[in-house]
């Protein structure tokens, strides 16, 4: 879910930015363990899958077909369990992977997906750019979800007819009645849900404004996130149902979250558009010689200037960058005989970029490098620095401007 155009599209839940945790992607977004690739696109599982599998294979095995297919043993419960639970999760990846492919499709690229604790998650690099891509990517998901569902009642409705075993038709029939309540549950029209994509892309078309699509959708996102919490409450408080109302509760959580979420970064992305690194740098930033001892540094400029960063050059050229952070990691006793080319981040960990361009993308490869500072230079002479703080202050002014408008 954040920054420039990550968009990530879990799926039941949403589409927006799960909490980063562990190891990051570019997205920023959490990758989990590689388990392959289909077509090119990586398939990845969240730990928090584990928890999710082994919660529905129990509910599978122990509650639902023992409820429904009476007379089978122990073991058998537990092989339907089992199969289904897998079903399921591959169930899960085709409605991603149709989103996924019909994104290549339209140009553009897809990091993976990941399958975690609501679902699924196509991760792409940047969100549609016009109504009839984003609709198309958004609605083949659940005419995936709604084609297997006819396929398992068929095998559910073939099996009876023909004397399958109760055991095979009760696994089909149930992943059948499964995969329509994805169809379901994802077209509720509140964005980052399908449903609320294709929403999203109706009044975007209409309006001819992404961002007052973006807008309405969300919003009813979030409507739709309070109204889940609300029913996950109730059903825990009086109707006693532990797990399934602790579940509806966590996902209205996270579906209102990623509304709110995805809002924010479609008004960041707008605000930022016109924006270039050139634009946006602290031109012709004060620098250190790399031949500069410690002590120096510190005291004639990290305590005699504002900066938290200096970047190193020689002869206008830049050769990397040293951060007070740097010095600080350093015990003062090993300070003397140090300069400052033995502490600085050289400059291939240093991002650099030509003043034209975008703020977008200097924001994605700041992140994709974990880094908060960025250096801009054209033809290795270094013409500004760009950190965080000159991007909140954009960002404030704009905001400012913004509501002025309004
Ligand atoms: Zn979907």
């Amino acid at each position: 879910m954040s920054q420039s155009s990550q968009t990530v599209r879990p799926d039941p839940g949403s589409r927006s930015r799960p909490p980063a945790r562990g190891r990051r992607t570019s997205t920023g977004v959490f990758a989990g363990i590689r388990v392959g690739s289909i077509g090119g696109v990586e398939i990845s599982l969240d730990y928090s899958w584990f928890i999710i599998f082994f919660l529905i294979l129990g509910t599978f095995a122990g509650v639902v077909f023992p409820a429904q297919a009476p007379g089978v043993d122990r073991f058998g419960y537990l092989l339907m369990g089992f199969i289904g639970a897998a079903l399921f999760f591959i169930s899960l990846l085709l409605h991603e992977l149709a989103h996924a492919f019909m994104a290549i499709r339209r140009g553009i690229g897809v990091e993976g997906i990941t399958l975690f604790i609501f679902g699924g998650m196509a991760r792409t690099e940047r969100d549609a750019s016009t109504p009839g891509d984003e609709f198309i990517i958004a609605v083949v998901g659940p005419l995936a979800s709604l084609a297997l569902a006819a396929l398992f009642y068929g095998i559910a409705w073939a099996g009876s007819a023909g004397g399958a075993p109760l055991a095979v038709t009760v696994v089909a029939e149930y992943l059948g009645f499964l995969n329509l309540l994805l169809v379901i549950f994802n077209m509720l029209p509140g964005f980052p849900l399908d449903g609320g994509r294709i929403l999203r892309a109706g009044l975007w078309k209409a309006t001819g404004s992404m961002r007052k699509g973006t807008g309405i959708a969300t919003g009813i996102g979030r409507g739709l996130g309070w109204g889940l919490i609300g029913l996950g409450l109730f059903s825990l408080l009086v109707g006693g149902a532990l797990i399934g109302g602790l579940w509806l509760v966590f996902i209205g959580w996270f579906l209102g979250h990623a509304a709110r979420a995805s809002y924010q970064q479609v008004l960041l992305q707008e605000m930022l558009a016109p924006l270039t690194a050139g634009r946006t740098m602290t031109p012709n930033p004060e620098t250190v010689p790399p031949d500069l001892p410690l002590e120096e540094l510190v005291q004639s400029y990290f305590l005699q200037r504002p900066f938290n960063s200096f970047p190193v050059t020689e002869d206008g050229v830049p050769l990397g960058m040293v951060t007070l952070g740097q010095i600080k990691a350093m015990p003062r006793s090993e300070w003397a005989g140090k300069v400052t080319a033995d502490v600085m981040t050289p400059m291939e960990r240093v991002v650099v970029v030509d003043p034209d361009t975008p703020m977008i993308d200097v924001i994605r490869k700041m992140q994709r490098a974990e880094v908060r500072r960025a250096l801009v230079a054209r033809d290795w002479e270094l013409l500004g620095i760009i950190s965080n703080t000159d991007l909140a202050r954009w960002i404030e002014r704009m905001t400012l401007v913004e509501e002025d408008r309004a």
